[in-house]
């Protein structure tokens, strides 16, 4: 029987980085089952991408690896452009709005974000816990976990059980160890899919996220490490993402072009399409007995504003850091005060994500009913209003709220 302190359902993003960040921060031993084995690269950009922001890039920072995926591929950038294709309105961020904000983390670039394929993350921390002889991968499936009085039991089929003091569910939005624990989830469809696919642009990303919010839902062109192509989410409702993912290419072509308003150029699909079903889920309780769910498991949201994953990832440092704090005091890992301390934290900053994006899709939807130059006027205002640019930025860049330490620079300037 193997024992071990914590055992981490789930070898996605979240999960690798919380295996790190547990080992940064203390002596646990810490078991990772994960069966899905590693994506190769290839010469293509892969169309599933996230927009990393600051207090994530901080993170892969301070555990080691963020060299590694910028040594792979990746691509920064320094402005976003955001515009309402029925109206006259826009909204337009850029590093020099807000140097001082930018400059006081290991961010030396002053960056306002990186685009980073999946892939090239999950290899990055999957190479960094290989190294690390106090992280054993478990590349089973689990059939079972059992409840004991001082450990947790999790059975794979014909073997020997493996024991934790605390088993964390990193397994992402259909979460099995959420389900085997019977742990409650809200849950609300978007009626939206994404689509997401790689483009090729005439006139070049010009190191900028671009987003347009079309009557139908957001669309963005998030850069790539190729100049000129992007990687497209498309928010649609369910129907129309099916008729433009079966569309040939030279139509999809047209229809992008006229989605985009021609701003980047000539478009042209250069990858598979691929759809996504969009669903708000929060787990009521992220805490159960010796059990704690993170990232996906525990909250997903929509991906308008490419925050889902940088949330899950503050969800992988605070545990490790509350982790840490229990070792210190020499607590029992499971202590359920300080667990549902980490509970509420987290909670509090999933809420507040949904309750923002639906407060953005919503806006929208109202902005829709009002007529094209109210609509401009508003978008207007709010560019050049700076407080509250600067509070959509902070937000955009993570910096906000309470950031455990291994999120923040390295020298505590944040
Ligand atoms: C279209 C789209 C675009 C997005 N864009 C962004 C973005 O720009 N920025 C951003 O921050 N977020 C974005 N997100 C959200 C982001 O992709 C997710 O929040 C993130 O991938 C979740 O990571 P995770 O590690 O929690 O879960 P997952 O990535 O789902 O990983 C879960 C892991 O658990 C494993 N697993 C599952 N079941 C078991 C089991 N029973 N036993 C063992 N292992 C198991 C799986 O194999 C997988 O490796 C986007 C989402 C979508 C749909």
């Amino acid at each position: 029987m193997q024992n071990l302190d914590v055992v981490i359902v789930g070898g996605g993003i979240v999960g690798l980085t919380t295996a790190l960040a547990i080992r940064k921060q203390t002596s646990l031993t810490v078991g990772l089952v994960e069966s899905q084995a590693l994506n190769q690269l290839s010469d293509q950009p892969h169309i599933r991408v996230s927009a990393i922001n600051g207090a994530s890039q901080q993170l892969f920072s301070n555990l080691g690896v963020w060299q590694d995926i910028a040594n792979t591929r990746l691509q920064p950038y320094q402005n976003m452009h955001v515009w309402d294709k029925d109206g006259y309105g826009h909204l337009d961020f850029t590093q020099q709005d807000f140097p001082q904000l930018i400059a006081s983390t290991d961010n030396k670039d002053h960056n306002l974000g990186w685009i980073v394929e999946n892939d090239v993350i999950r290899n990055a921390l999957w190479h960094k816990a290989q190294k690390d002889n106090g992280i054993v991968f478990i590349e089973e499936k689990l059939s079972s976990i059992a409840m004991g009085s001082g450990e947790v039991f999790l059975m794979i089929a014909g073997q020997a059980p493996i024991t934790a003091k605390l088993v964390i569910g990193a397994d992402g939005a259909n979460s099995w160890v959420r389900r085997q624990l019977d742990m409650a989830m809200t849950f609300r469809d978007y009626d939206h899919h994404a689509l997401v696919a790689t483009v090729k642009c005439s006139q070049g990303h010009q190191n900028t996220a671009w987003q347009v919010f079309l009557p139908t839902g957001p669309l963005a062109f998030l850069p790539l490490y190729k100049q000129e192509h992007c990687s497209i989410v498309w928010s649609l409702p369910p129907e129309e993402a099916q008729r433009l993912k079966a569309l040939d290419a030279a139509e999809f072509n047209k229809e992008i072009l006229a989605a985009s308003d021609g701003k980047l150029g000539q478009v042209e699909l250069v990858s598979e399409r691929a759809t996504f079903p969009l669903t708000m889920r929060l787990a009521n309780e992220f805490v159960k007995q010796r059990v704690v769910l993170i990232g996906d498991a525990a909250h997903t949201i929509h991906p308008l504003a490419g925050q889902g994953v940088n949330l899950g990832l503050v969800d992988a440092s605070a545990l490790a850091q509350t982790l840490n704090e229990l070792v210190a005091q020499g607590t029992d890992i499971s202590d359920g005060k300080a667990l549902g301390h980490f509970s509420r934290w987290r909670k509090a900053d999933a809420s507040e994500m949904i309750m923002a994006m639906e407060s953005i899709k919503q806006g929208f939807a109202l902005q829709q009913k009002l007529p094209k130059v109210i609509r401009g006027l508003g978008m207007s205002l709010l560019n050049q209003f700076s407080p509250a640019k600067k509070l959509l930025i902070k937000q955009a860049l993570g910096f906000k709220g309470e950031l455990p330490k291994l999120s923040q620079s390295q020298d505590g300037l944040l």
